[in-house]
């Protein structure tokens, strides 16, 4: 049908007689070309003089591919439309622009009046095709250098050193490290790739990539993750792969972990970042900004000679800097400190020796702790506690003088009783090595710009779990205390948060804890009789003077585990917080 009309206009023009027409349909169906092509083979027309009448009569633009115009090309669109459809049809996509609901593809024909290949990228592509006229140098010119920019499998990497999808990944990365983020989510959809950081412990959507990049992009991390122990394949899209690598961006020192995960939309691929030159900042057990009570508790039982303290929480709660501030705080040159740690986050200051595990050559906690008590050490800090062997060998060093520091994931303080006792360690060797537990979250402060003050309504503070005693106490008088909420500006990404506080719950292992720990008393009994004899603060209650102190929101107590209590009085929780005369 297209042929007749373009042969049609182009007797109509007088250009061609109909002779000349109908001896190129013959020529044409042979030689399976289009019909503008033979006839300019056939010396019928010029290729200049057809682009020239089709472009008036059709009144289409005509782009010269092969001169400047090929820098209008989107290379990306190598990927929704295959190059065998570009040569069968003589076609190449261009750009593609969205219109209102629908999008438009920009379409260089050598024969725009082809409507079986514009019904065909139509479908392909499922945009609305915009037909621009195009010469056949200029197509195969175009084609060649679109279908060779393709980043594909498998890139060598000087080529990809200089594409834009370099900068995209650096652009990428320098962003998460400005924003102070712990995790990058590279997150493949139906229509786009989601890019997502995790700031402040929270997911926020920082910008969307268009799908054809995701290839490219993940090519490009795949490559930087096989720089240091693992080698990331390329070509394997259908497996998890792990990676690292550490760079300096935007200034910091990044080590970054990186994982592959298939999904239906291609690989969604996750960094973590570790920015080592803030794990320097990490100062001491003061920089934890802990209730005066708890610091001072705290900085007690460090000075214990010998036992053990274990730091509990969720993943991402803040533990491995908790224990990293106790690090710091008894360093000294006179001490021997080892850690063993699954991996080595944080690097320490001199005198610290750090050893990473490596499971899959064998090099576990139980190998590594029996390494290091030859190692001759004063004070152990184990990554975690997740079996008998390990926690036998973390009550033995304890036993035998040495100071032990490890973490837990438990709900609260006096879980950490409960779990070492479930893995299978005998409640009087519990008893009598454990010194103290503390239980942690992190809460998002509330951003200085753009907070202001405010009175929450009682049945906003009742939802949260607050008791009713301790909610009209609240409101009776709530000028004595600081309580704010923010709407979000700038300077914090419009969450309303910048920062995060820890909150803390310590359990000190008394004589009468100690007596229940060995009558195996669940955590809940434990909790409660150590609150009597003030030997435990509650993390509810502590996220409670947050709240009315200013630092964080009411919103944010909900991380908390409220636990099954009567909660004290907010004077009584304040007085509690701070340094009794006698603790000194
Ligand atoms: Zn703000």
């Amino acid at each position: 049908m297209s042929q007749k009309k373009l042969g049609e206009i182009l007797v109509e023009e007088k250009i061609i007689t109909p002779d000349q027409l109908s001896d190129a349909v013959k020529q044409q169906a042979q030689l399976a070309q289009p019909l503008g092509e033979t006839l300019v083979r056939l010396k019928y027309v010029t290729e200049s003089v057809l682009l020239e009448v089709l472009s008036r009569r059709l009144n289409l633009d005509f782009l010269d591919l092969a001169e400047g115009d090929y820098q209008l090309i989107d290379k990306n669109l190598a990927h929704v439309l295959p190059m065998d459809v570009c040569k069968k049809y003589h076609i190449i996509p261009v750009f593609q622009l969205i219109d209102g609901q629908s999008r438009v593809l920009t379409l260089a024909m050598l024969d725009p009046l082809n409507e079986k290949a514009i019904a065909e990228v139509e479908k392909l592509t499922k945009c609305q095709v915009s037909p621009v006229l195009t010469t056949r140098s200029a197509l195969e010119g175009g084609l060649r250098k679109m279908f060779d920019m393709k980043v594909e499998v498998p890139p060598k990497a000087v080529q990809v050193e200089e594409s834009h999808v370099v900068k995209m990944v650096n652009k990428i990365l320098t962003t998460g490290v400005s924003l102070g983020a712990s995790d990058i989510h590279i997150e493949p959809h139906a229509k786009e790739v989601h890019v997502r950081m995790r700031v402040d412990g929270v997911l926020q959507l920082i910008s969307t990539i268009a799908l054809p990049y995701l290839p490219p992009v993940v090519s490009r991390l795949k490559i930087m993750g096989s720089e240091q122990s693992s080698f990331m394949k390329i070509e394997e899209k259908r497996l998890p792969q792990d990676g690292s690598f550490s760079r300096i961006i935007g200034g910091h020192t990044v080590d970054s972990r990186m994982s592959t995960l298939p999904t239906i939309y291609g690989e969604k691929v996750v960094l973590r970042l570790f920015d080592k030159d803030k794990a320097t900042q990490i100062g001491r057990i003061s920089d934890l900004k802990m209730p005066p009570r708890t610091e001072k508790e705290l900085k007690r039982c460090v000075r214990q000679p010998s036992g053990i303290v274990v730091v509990t929480g969720p993943t991402g709660s803040g533990k491995t800097s908790t224990l990293n501030a106790v690090v710091n705080e008894i360093n000294d040159v006179e001490i021997n400190i080892v850690t063993v740690e699954d991996p080595v986050e944080y690097h320490a200051p001199e005198y610290v020796n750090q050893s990473s595990l490596m499971p899959q050559a064998g090099y576990t906690y139980a190998r590594a702790l029996r390494a290091i008590m030859r190692q001759d050490p004063d004070v152990i800090l184990i990554g975690e506690v997740r079996d008998l062997e390990t926690a036998e060998i973390a009550v033995q060093a304890a036993l035998t003088g040495h100071q032990v520091y490890t973490t837990l994931h438990t709900e609260d303080a006096a879980g950490a009783v409960v779990r070492l006792i479930d893995i299978g360690v005998e409640p009087f060797l519990v008893g009598s090595t454990l010194v103290a537990a503390i239980n942690q979250r992190l809460l998002r402060k509330i951003c200085s710009n753009c907070m202001k003050d405010y009175l929450p309504g009682k049945e906003e503070m009742l939802n949260i779990g607050i008791d009713v005693r301790v909610v009209d106490e609240v409101l009776s008088d709530p000028k004595r205390f600081t309580i704010r909420k923010s709407q979000g500006c700038n300077a914090c990404h419009q969450t309303g948060y910048r920062g995060r506080q820890g909150a803390f719950e310590l359990l000190t292992v008394t004589p009468t804890v100690r007596d229940l720990i060995l009558r195996r008393q669940n955590s809940d009994v434990i909790t409660a009789k150590a609150r009597e004899e003030d030997s435990v603060n509650l993390i509810f209650e502590e996220g409670l003077r947050l709240v009315l102190t200013g630092v964080t929101s009411l919103a944010e107590m909900q991380r908390l585990p409220r636990g099954d209590y009567k909660m004290k009085s907010v004077d009584q929780i304040f007085i509690d917080a701070e340094v009794k005369s006698e603790v000194n």
